[in-house]
């Protein structure tokens, strides 16, 4: 049930709040999130004065924190101080949902263990945001946040990943996403699809698909599409070649329970498939458990 508007929208014991903020549109911010800003007694911000700006343009005058990841310890600190002297206080981080691939994460497990409630105040994120205009959220996806930075870790990173059952989310950053999707194509199989999401909910908001292995041209033939702030989707691994979908039951099941070798005998002898492909199959799907 609604509560009544004169309701505070704070508990009566004293909290973290943890507050999704607009990835570029001001509009995105929920009724709730504006109510929890305006009554807590401070702002925990990854960045004050960008958080001031949204604080400002909402008329809010609830003072704010610097809690990003240089001064985390002292910061979280002081947030746990407030909380003792029975102030309520929120959690903001640049865009998007505190803790989804960004400082907040730490500061939430410390409150936790000081024992104070964590309340999340849910809204926009950035991952979901993309996976749902994609047209690749029909299933399972597997969110990954950043890859890693230099391209030997992020290609290991990559050939993990190759056989996760799912849609692949990642974020990545203008100053690498050139590199980052030649490492896409380079690594994951040919055939499958990528959605770049840019600059969501902002002015020059794209989203497009195309094969993997197209991305690399794509980007380098406008330098406008390498600007602003990316999620990557990539769609789910093909089936192995001559695999029925029958075949990959069987194998899974049997790879529970049994080594890579004998899975993949078995699932043969009982399915009738080539024990070559499923033990090639077999290999990715152990490699990816790992
Ligand atoms: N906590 C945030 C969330 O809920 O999405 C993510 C924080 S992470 C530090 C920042 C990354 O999120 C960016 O590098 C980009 O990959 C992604 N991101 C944030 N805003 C975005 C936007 N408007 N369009 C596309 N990606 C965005």
């Amino acid at each position: 049930m609604l509560p009544a508007p004169s309701e505070s929208p704070l508990s009566r014991t004293p909290s973290l709040y943890v507050v999704a903020t607009p990835l570029g549109n001001l509009q995105d911010l929920g009724l709730r999130a504006l109510a929890v800003l305006k009554a807590v007694d401070a702002v925990a911000a990854e960045d004050t004065r960008h958080s001031q700006r949204l604080l400002d343009a909402f008329g809010i005058a609830t003072k704010l924190v610097a809690l990003h990841e240089h001064n985390e310890q002292s910061a979280v600190g002081q947030v746990i101080r407030l909380l003792e002297a029975g102030q309520h206080v929120a959690l903001v981080t640049d865009a998007g949902t505190p803790a989804v691939s960004d400082p907040g994460a730490r500061a939430v497990a410390r409150v936790q263990e000081a024992g104070f409630p964590v309340v999340p105040v849910p809204g926009p994120c950035a991952a979901v945001t993309a996976l749902s205009a994609s047209g690749l959220a029909d299933g399972a996806f597997h969110f990954h946040g950043f890859l890693p930075v230099k391209s030997a870790a992020r290609r290991a990173a990559l050939e993990a990943l190759r056989g996760v059952p799912g849609t692949l989310v990642f974020y990545e950053a203008p100053h690498r996403i050139a590199e980052c999707l030649d490492d896409l194509a380079a690594v994951l199989e040919v055939g499958r699809q990528i959605v770049v999401a840019r600059e969501l909910t902002k002015l020059f908001e794209q989203i497009v698909r195309m094969p993997l292995a197209d991305a690399p041209a794509w980007l380098a033939a406008d330098p406008n599409r390498a600007r602003g702030e990316f999620v990557l989707l990539v769609s789910a691994a093909p089936p192995a070649e001559g695999l029925s979908p029958e075949a990959e039951r069987v194998l899974g099941l049997l790879l529970a329970e049994l080594p890579v070798k004998q899975a993949a005998k078995l699932a043969a002898a009982i399915t009738g498939a080539s024990k070559n492909a499923l033990y090639e199959r077999a290999l990715a799907l152990r490699d990816t458990a790992l």
